[in-house]
């Protein structure tokens, strides 16, 4: 084989369509399902070109393109990776080998670590709204973050005619001002700022959850029947934190052209330490690591 690729988010796609379309033998390895974060997307509005789409769709049609181009995919899990000559990837099932491989793990929502969030985690704790926010329509709950993701679920909860809370630490968004506006303009959304989830609490399922605030940490109690939490993502580098040199924030360093320090080893995505994190940046990752794994094999 000549390219192997781990993921199946856009970075990966990207790189599986490039790749093909430079006459490479490609196999793409995806532990779940296609698309990564994207698929948990309920709505993408700056992909350009596509006004706006659900994530999923969008990561259909790059695995359909990916596939009727030539592309192998595999649903597996890759377990261990040897960075050598070939390299090495082993499945669940099989030992791969390829010339070059391109990671492109992405990255997985970051945990509160609060009192009683492992404990609700599917009883009323959830981590996708797209995902589960139907189970709780017309319900009144907490979205836990002030970054993009927290401000489209909100959006997102408060289309299913949610009350929704979203409760941030800080006064300050980190999410685009479109974003922002429009979580103002919407009357089914409260913000609870400069608050912290310090417990989340119910018998079997999430009935409330308990807020202390920055400043006066005064507490308060709020009935819920779930929570998103939305605090932010954190690089999967489980397969290469012992190979591959990582940054301050966790990320794989690579240079312009997404080579690792290790020939024939690209990184692709939100894997990589990067200024954007974007699908449409994730993309270019894909087709930027493809090209010059293209010219590394030749
Ligand atoms: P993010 O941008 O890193 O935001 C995480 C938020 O969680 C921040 O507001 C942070 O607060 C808060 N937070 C972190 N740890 C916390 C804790 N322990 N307790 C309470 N709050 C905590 O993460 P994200 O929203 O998941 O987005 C990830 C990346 O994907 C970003 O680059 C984002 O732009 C991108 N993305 C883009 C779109 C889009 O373009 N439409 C959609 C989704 C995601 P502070 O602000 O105080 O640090």
């Amino acid at each position: 084989m000549d390219i192997i690729i781990v993921g199946g988010g856009p970075a990966g796609f990207a790189a599986a369509i490039y790749a093909r379309r430079a006459g490479l033998s490609v196999t793409l390895l995806e532990r779940l399902s296609a698309g990564g974060q994207m698929a948990t997307t309920p709505d993408i509005e700056n992909y350009p070109g596509i006004p706006r789409t659900a994530g999923y769709e969008l990561a259909f049609a790059m695995e359909n393109q990916a596939r009727e181009l030539g592309t192998e995919i595999q649903y597996t899990d890759v377990t261990k990776l040897t960075i050598g000559s070939p390299h090495e990837v082993q499945t669940a099932g099989k030992l791969l080998t390829c010339r070059a491989l391109i990671l492109a793990m992405g990255a997985t929502r970051r945990t509160l670590g609060c009192a009683g969030e492992a404990a609700f985690t599917g009883r009323g704790v959830s981590y996708c709204a797209t995902c589960d926010g139907s189970f709780f329509k017309g319900q009144t709950v907490a979205v836990v973050g002030g970054g993009n993701t927290a401000l489209e679920d909100a959006l997102y909860m408060a289309g299913l005619g949610c009350e929704v809370y979203v409760i941030h630490r800080r006064t300050g968004f980190r999410g685009n001002a479109i974003l922002e506006e429009r979580v103002h303009r919407e009357p089914r959304i409260k913000l609870l700022l400069e608050q912290t989830v310090t417990a989340i609490e119910g018998n079997q399922k999430v009935e409330r959850i308990v807020l202390t605030h920055a400043q006066t940490r005064e507490t308060t109690s709020i009935p819920v029947a779930g929570v998103f939490i939305a605090v932010g993502v954190l690089p999967q580098t489980e397969l290469v934190r012992d190979i591959l040199p990582l940054t301050a924030s966790g990320h794989v360093a690579a240079d312009e052209t997404c080579h690792t320090p290790f020939a024939g080893v690209f990184v692709a995505g939100d894997l990589r330490q990067k200024p954007l994190y974007q699908i449409v940046t994730a993309c270019s990752d894909g087709a930027v690591a493809a090209s010059a794994a293209a010219h590394f094999l030749q």
